[in-house]
């Protein structure tokens, strides 16, 4: 088992503006809702699998 799992591999998912609607795909959120403006902390992830 390797448990050496260090390696910045960031998953995409879907994020979801949860004001407008307005969906980002990507790793990270955008910081600003490019629609409504809304910082990033108003998207919730989605698990795109
Ligand atoms: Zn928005």
């Amino acid at each position: 088992m390797n448990t050496d799992n260090n390696k910045s591999e960031k998953q995409v998912k879907t994020w979801i503006c949860s004001v407008c609607g307005y969906q980002h795909v990507g790793p990270e959120p955008p910081k600003k809702c490019p629609k409504c403006g809304v910082d990033a902390i108003y998207f919730d992830a989605v698990d795109s699998e």
